[in-house]
C-alpha cells in the first residue's frame, strides 16, 4: 500500500499518523523540529503542549469537551491513551505532566512498524507525487508552507491572526430585556428583518461599562504576536480608548432601533448580538472584538442589560492563528476542494485547543486510511462532539446563510439539543440547572450511542 504522508507532528499530526498506521496503512511523518522551531514550541517532541498542561474538563456527562474526550477514547486515541497514562491531579480536569506525555507518544509512533519519521520543513506545496497528505501544521505554519497555501486558496482564505468577538448562548440571554430587531427592520441575514438581538443602555449604564472597559486588565501581547491592527477590526477596549463616543458612533450605536419593551425610551446605547449557528443556539455580540482577560470580559460583558446571566460559548481574543476558510475550502473529508490530495487536521481547519486540534487529527487520519484501503467512510453525525466539530469547521452550521466562521472550541451550542422533561418521576417542577444537568447528560449519551453505531458502520440516528 502506498503511504500517506502527514505533515506537522503536533497534537494533530501524531494523532492522524497512529490512526493511519493502526489501520494498516504505512504512513510518513515530516516535522521540522528541531531543524527549524517555531515561536511557541521548545522541545522536538511530537504532541508537545506549547501551553497549559490541561485537556480540560474530564466528565462526558456535564461538559462538552469531556463528552469529545470519552468519543476519542473509544476511537483508541493515541492523545488520550498518553493523556491517561501521565495523568496528574488536577480535579474534575484532565491534566497531563507534558514531558511524559510527549514522551510517550513520540516513543509509540517511533516504535510503530508502519510508521516513518522525517524531521524536515515542508517548505512549500507537499511534492506533487505525494497523492495523500494531511496537513497538520498547526497555528504557526511555517511561513513558507503558508505562503504555498494561500497561492492555492487564495488571498483572503487563510488567516494569520484571529480577532474575535465573544459568543453567546441564546438560553442565556434575557429577552425581557433584550429585543429582536435589524436596525431600521432592514432585512438582516438570511432575510430576516428581525435578524439581530439588541441590548439597550442607558447613558449611566454606558459611562459605566466604557469605564470598566478602560479599567479591565488586558492580556500583553508576547513579542512575536504584534498584531496589525486593521480599523474595521478595532478590540473594543482600543476604540474606547480613542474617545468616550466612539463606540457610541461605532458598534454601539442606538440608531434604528425601538426598544419592544419600553418603545418610549430611546437607548444611549445598544449591543447587538448576531445570530452564530443555523441552531440559533449561539450568538455572536458583533463588533465585541477585544483582548481583555477572560475573566474580566464575564465580569464587563454581564454588566449589560440582558446579558447579566451570560453563558459564553468563547470569550474574545486576538491571536496569532494561521486558520484557514474552511467552510468555503474543505469538503465534509477534509479535503482542499480545489486540490483533494490535501486533507487539513488541527487547529489550522480553525477548531481550537489542543483536544479538539486531536481530534480532527483522528478523524482525518481515519478518513485519509479509509480512502486509501478503497472504502471510503463518512463523518460521524453532527450529533456527537466529534461530528459537531466537522460540521462547524465544514460550514454545516452555516447553511441557511446564517452564522460567521470563528474558530471554536467544542461546546453544546455546536450540537444539536435535546428537550428533557420539565417535571420529574414525581411530577416535581424541576429547576433551570437540574434540566441543564439532565440536557447534556441527555446529548452525551445520544452522542456515545450514535458515536458507536458509526464505529459499527451502521447509520446514525437521525438528529432530533
Ligand atoms: P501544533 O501542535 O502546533 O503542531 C503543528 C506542528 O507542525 C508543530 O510541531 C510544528 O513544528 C510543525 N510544523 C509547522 N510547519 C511545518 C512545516 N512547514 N513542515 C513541517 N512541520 C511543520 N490550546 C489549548 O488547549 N490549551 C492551551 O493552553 C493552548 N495554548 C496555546 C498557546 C499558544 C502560544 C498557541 C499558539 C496555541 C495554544 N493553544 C492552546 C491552541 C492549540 O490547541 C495548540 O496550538 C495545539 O497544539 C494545536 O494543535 P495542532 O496539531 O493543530 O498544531
Amino acid at each position: 500500500i502506498p503511504p500517506i504522508h502527514v505533515v506537522g507532528g503536533g497534537l494533530a499530526g501524531s494523532e492522524a499518523t497512529w490512526q493511519i498506521a493502526q489501520a494498516g496503512v504505512p504512513v510518513i511523518l515530516h516535522e521540522m523540529r528541531p531543524v527549524r522551531g517555531t515561536d511557541a514550541h521548545q522541545t522536538q517532541s511530537l504532541a508537545e503542549l506549547v501551553c497549559s498542561n490541561s485537556f480540560r474538563a474530564d466528565d462526558w456527562t456535564g461538559n462538552a469537551v469531556g463528552l469529545l474526550h470519552a468519543e476519542m477514547r473509544r476511537m483508541g486515541s493515541i492523545i488520550m491513551s498518553a493523556g491517561d497514562a501521565h495523568q496528574v491531579p488536577a480535579g474534575g480536569a484532565l491534566a497531563v505532566d507534558r514531558d511524559g506525555f510527549s514522551a510517550e507518544v513520540t516513543a509509540r509512533l517511533e516504535a510503530h512498524p508502519l510508521v516513518t519519521i522525517v524531521r524536515e520543513e515542508i517548505a512549500g506545496l507537499p511534492p506533487a507525487e505525494w497523492d495523500s497528505v494531511v496537513v497538520a501544521t498547526g497555528p504557526l505554519t511555517s511561513p513558507a508552507l503558508a505562503e504555498a497555501i494561500l497561492d492555492v486558496t487564495g488571498e483572503g482564505q487563510l488567516s494569520f491572526f484571529d480577532a474575535i468577538a465573544p459568543i453567546v448562548n441564546f438560553e442565556s440571554i434575557d429577552m425581557d430585556v433584550a429585543w429582536r430587531q435589524s436596525r431600521y427592520d432592514k432585512e438582516g441575514p438570511g432575510g430576516d428583518a428581525a435578524a439581530y438581538i439588541n441590548c439597550p443602555m442607558t447613558k449611566d449604564q454606558y459611562e459605566a461599562f466604557i469605564d470598566a472597559l478602560l479599567a479591565g486588565p488586558k492580556a500583553e501581547f508576547k513579542d512575536w504576536e504584534h498584531v496589525p491592527y486593521f480599523d474595521g477590526c478595532l478590540p473594543i477596549e482600543v476604540m474606547a480608548e480613542r474617545g468616550r463616543e466612539t463606540l457610541r458612533h461605532g458598534p454601539m450605536k442606538p440608531v434604528g432601533l425601538t426598544n419592544a419593551h419600553k418603545p418610549e425610551e430611546k437607548a444611549y446605547a445598544v449591543v447587538q448580538l448576531r445570530q452564530d449557528n443555523a441552531l440559533g443556539t449561539l450568538w455572536n455580540m458583533v463588533g465585541f472584538q477585544t483582548k481583555l482577560k477572560h475573566g474580566a470580559q464575564t465580569e464587563i460583558f454581564r454588566m449589560i442589560p440582558g446579558l447579566e446571566k451570560a453563558v459564553f460559548a468563547r470569550l474574545g481574543g486576538l491571536h496569532r492563528n494561521t486558520f484557514l476558510n474552511s467552510p468555503r475550502l474543505l469538503d465534509r473529508q477534509l479535503r482542499l476542494k480545489a486540490a483533494p490530495r490535501l486533507r487539513f487536521a488541527g487547529q489550522v481547519t480553525g477548531v481550537e485547543g489542543y483536544v479538539e486540534s486531536a481530534a480532527v487529527g483522528l478523524l482525518a487520519g481515519r478518513l485519509a486510511a479509509a480512502e486509501r484501503l478503497g472504502k471510503p467512510i463518512e463523518p460521524p453525525p453532527a450529533t456527537t462532539a466529534m461530528g459537531a466539530l466537522v460540521n462547524h469547521i465544514t460550514g454545516g452550521h452555516m447553511e441557511g446563510g446564517k452564522g460567521s466562521f470563528q474558530p471554536m472550541n467544542i461546546n453544546y451550542g455546536l450540537i444539536p439539543p435535546l428537550e428533557v422533561a420539565k417535571r420529574d418521576a414525581d411530577g416535581r417542577r424541576l429547576g433551570a440547572k437540574e434540566k441543564t444537568r439532565n440536557k447534556k447528560l441527555a446529548v452525551g449519551e445520544r452522542a456515545l450511542a450514535d458515536l458507536a453505531r458509526w464505529i459499527e458502520g451502521e447509520p446514525a440516528m437521525a438528529a432530533e
